[in-house]
């Protein structure tokens, strides 16, 4: 089936040692199988000092060493899988972050995770966020899905980008097109909701525990947050079965981009290289954990099926 990506996409290559929130730092990396049984029947050297570094108990995972470093990853910042053997021999997770993917109902679309630096500097310095292009051929069925989340990205999008309108202007014709206002709650209630959630870094939760909708957005940063807004779209409504998926999907979109001009106004973060740390930073706390994100969605929810209720 058909494999497509923004145009973006292709841009990508990973900025190992100049990295510097690299993911092989703080997360535990699980071995597939197939990778597993490779690792099994190395001869080099290194086969042995990979083989001990994996606990195989449950689901085998590298064992991280002090300050949760990856056993692999060497000083200055390269992966020794990658050095010692090659690419081949890296595992799945390894070889596909930070990639993920949505079925639709021609084939599959690909993107890059903002949770990534290097990611999230192209998806954030990039013009063009509407254009998906065929970029291969995907392995699998196509899937059928009867509600095309695609249809209604494009209306959004025809929004987002009409400089015609003020920029938060687009972002309440967004919401009150797709019936998720953030005014579902008060700031009080979505600081409380905030505060809530799990943390990789806890030092995150009081910064979104500032969390304000009074802030004004300043103009130097609203082409940037607009195609953080466009990624999230793209991101996590592809994914939705039906209308109500979808506009849940729309409005947790809306809040992250919200929540990410929220803490630039209360950082005082007024350009790009700012931005992208606040981006990555809010997308690895509320994206990467299935939690959160659907904690934040459940509001949505809540008053879309009174919707339906009534
Ligand atoms: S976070 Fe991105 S740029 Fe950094 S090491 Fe991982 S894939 Fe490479």
């Amino acid at each position: 089936m058909k494999l497509y990506a923004p145009t973006y996409y292709q841009n990508f290559t990973c900025i190992a040692d100049k990295c510097r929130h690299s993911c092989c730092i703080g997360w535990e990396i699980d071995v597939d199988d197939g990778t597993m049984r490779a690792y099994d029947t190395i001869t080099e050297p290194y086969g042995q000092a990979i083989r001990d570094s994996i606990d195989r108990e449950d689901t085998p995972h590298f064992k991280l060493c002090e300050g949760d470093r990856c056993p692999h990853l060497d000083e200055s910042g390269l992966c020794k899988i990658i050095t010692e053997l090659g690419e081949g021999y890296l595992c799945h997770i390894c070889r596909e972050h930070p990639r993920f993917y949505n079925d639709t109902n021609d084939g599959k679309e690909v993107g890059l995770g903002m949770a990534c630096e290097e990611a999230c500097r192209l998806i954030l310095s990039s013009d063009g966020y509407s254009e998906v292009v065929e970029i291969g051929e995907a392995d699998g069925e196509v899937d059928e899905i009867d509600f095309d989340a695609r249809v209604h990205r494009e209306k959004i999008y025809d929004i987002l980008s009409d400089n015609s309108l003020p920029y938060t202007q687009r972002l309440r014709l967004i919401a009150d097109t797709y019936g998720v206002s953030l005014s579902v709650k008060t700031d009080a209630e979505w600081r409380k909701l905030l505060d809530s959630l799990e943390y990789l870094d806890d030092s995150h939760r009081a910064l979104f525990a500032r969390y304000s909708s009074d802030l004004s957005t300043p103009e130097s940063l609203e082409a940037y947050l607009e195609r953080a807004l466009a990624y999230f779209i793209y991101r996590h409504t592809a994914a939705a079965w039906d209308e109500y998926e979808f506009r849940a999907a729309v409005g947790f979109a809306l809040f992250c981009e919200r929540l990410i001009a929220s803490v630039a106004q209360t950082e005082g973060v007024n350009d790009l290289t700012g931005l992208i740390e606040v981006a990555r930073m809010v997308s690895e706390e509320l994206e990467y954990s299935e939690e959160n994100t659907e904690a934040i969605k459940e509001s949505f929810f809540n008053t879309l099926f009174g919707e339906v209720q009534s």
